[in-house]
C-alpha cells in the first residue's frame, strides 16, 4: 500500500474555445441571461412591465465550436422544437465579486458570437410548471460558440444577425439589450465570484425559431468571427 492516490479514470478534457490568435480560451463556467431584448420578450408572450432578467447556466462541456471541417451540431434527443438563439458572448479574462459597471468591461478578455440552443417545448413545460430550465437549456452541444476576438470594445451600434439556409431570421444591435454587457457582469458578480474562463451569453433578440436536421445556420456580427454550423 503506497501513500499515493490516483484518479479513478482520466480527468475530463478541458473545454476550450479558439481565439482569432494562436491562443485557446479555457472555459470555466457558462452564464446566460434570458429576457434581455424587449422584442424577444414580446414574441415569447411576456409582459414587459413585469419582466425580470432571468439568469441560468449551461455545463462547461456543452460548448461546441463548429469549424468548416467539422460543422455539425447535434439535434438533441427529447425535443421536437429545437430553437436557435443568436447571442453576443463575453469571455472573461479576470473576475471578482461586486464588480462595478464602470469596471466591468475591464474583465472582458474578448467577445464572440454564440448560439444558445434551446428545447423550446421543454422550456414552455418548465415555464408553465415553475420548474428549472436545465432540460431546455443545458443539454449536450447546447452552447455553440464562434472564435473569440480579443478586446472589450462592444459599441451600441454593433450589429449581429442569424440566418437559416441563407434566409435572415434575427438581426439586432447590442444597444437594444435591456441589461447592457457591463450591467450583466456587475449583476452576476453580486451572486457569484466571477473568474477568468467564465463565458456570458447576453441574450437573444426577436426572431427565434425552430431548426430541423440539415439546416445550415450562420451568425455574423460587425468585426466578429462568423459562426456557421449544420444541424445534424
Ligand atoms: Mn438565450
Amino acid at each position: 500500500m503506497t501513500n499515493t492516490t490516483k484518479l479513478l479514470f482520466p480527468a475530463p478534457r478541458i473545454t476550450t474555445v479558439p481565439t482569432t490568435g494562436d491562443d485557446l480560451f479555457p472555459v470555466r463556467r457558462i452564464f446566460c441571461i434570458g429576457k434581455n431584448y424587449a422584442d424577444h420578450i414580446k414574441e415569447m408572450g411576456g409582459a414587459l412591465g413585469e419582466t425580470q432578467s432571468v439568469f441560468f447556466m449551461k455545463p462547461t462541456d456543452s460548448v461546441i465550436c463548429p469549424t468548416a471541417k467539422a460543422p455539425n451540431v447535434a439535434y438533441p434527443p427529447a425535443t421536437t422544437d429545437l430553437h436557435y438563439e443568436a447571442e453576443i458572448v463575453l469571455a472573461l479574462g479576470s473576475g471578482g465579486r461586486n464588480i462595478s459597471e464602470a469596471d466591468a468591461m475591464n474583465h472582458v478578455y474578448g467577445v464572440a458570437l454564440g448560439c444558445d440552443m434551446t428545447r423550446r417545448d421543454l422550456q414552455f413545460v418548465a415555464r408553465d410548471s415553475g420548474a428549472p430550465w436545465d432540460l431546455a437549456k443545458a443539454f449536450d452541444e447546447s452552447a455553440v460558440m464562434g472564435s473569440i476576438k480579443p478586446g472589450n470594445d462592444l459599441p451600441a451600434d454593433l450589429s449581429f444577425a442569424l440566418s437559416v439556409n441563407g434566409e435572415q431570421r434575427q438581426q439586432t444591435t447590442v444597444g437594444k439589450m435591456m441589461l447592457s454587457a457591463p450591467a450583466i457582469i456587475a449583476k452576476l458578480s453580486q451572486f457569484f465570484e466571477l473568474k477568468a474562463g467564465d463565458l456570458v451569453y447576453t441574450g437573444t433578440p426577436e426572431g427565434v425559431g425552430p431548426l430541423v436536421r440539415g439546416d445550415e445556420v450562420e451568425i455574423t456580427g460587425d468585426g466578429l468571427p462568423s459562426l456557421a454550423f449544420t444541424v445534424a
